[in-house]
């Protein structure tokens, strides 16, 4: 059977580390798609899960996340 073409989508990172997200749903609203949701965490935190499916890569998530902005910032200087 012949194989597939894999598509390969770069998912945006909306955080590494818990630290770097707190939870404002920012991101949740900006995203045209609907590709983003909320979920709980192990120690009952809500953090922002990406649809591979849905999403098509925009970054607009990304640029509207003003706390990662704001870490950056205090990290550079
Ligand atoms: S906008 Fe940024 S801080 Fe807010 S939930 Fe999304 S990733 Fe977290
Ligand atoms: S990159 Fe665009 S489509 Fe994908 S999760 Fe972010 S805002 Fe939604």
């Amino acid at each position: 059977m012949k194989a597939l073409p894999t598509a390969r989508k770069t998912l945006p990172e909306l955080y590494s580390r818990r630290h770097e997200c707190c939870g404002c749903t920012a991101c949740v609203f900006e995203c045209p798609k609907k590709a983003i949701s909320m979920e709980v965490d192990e120690e009952g935190f809500l953090y922002p899960v990406i649809d591979a499916i849905r999403c098509i890569g925009c970054g607009r998530c990304l640029k509207i996340c003003t706390f990662k902005l704001r870490i950056k910032t205090a990290i550079d200087n």
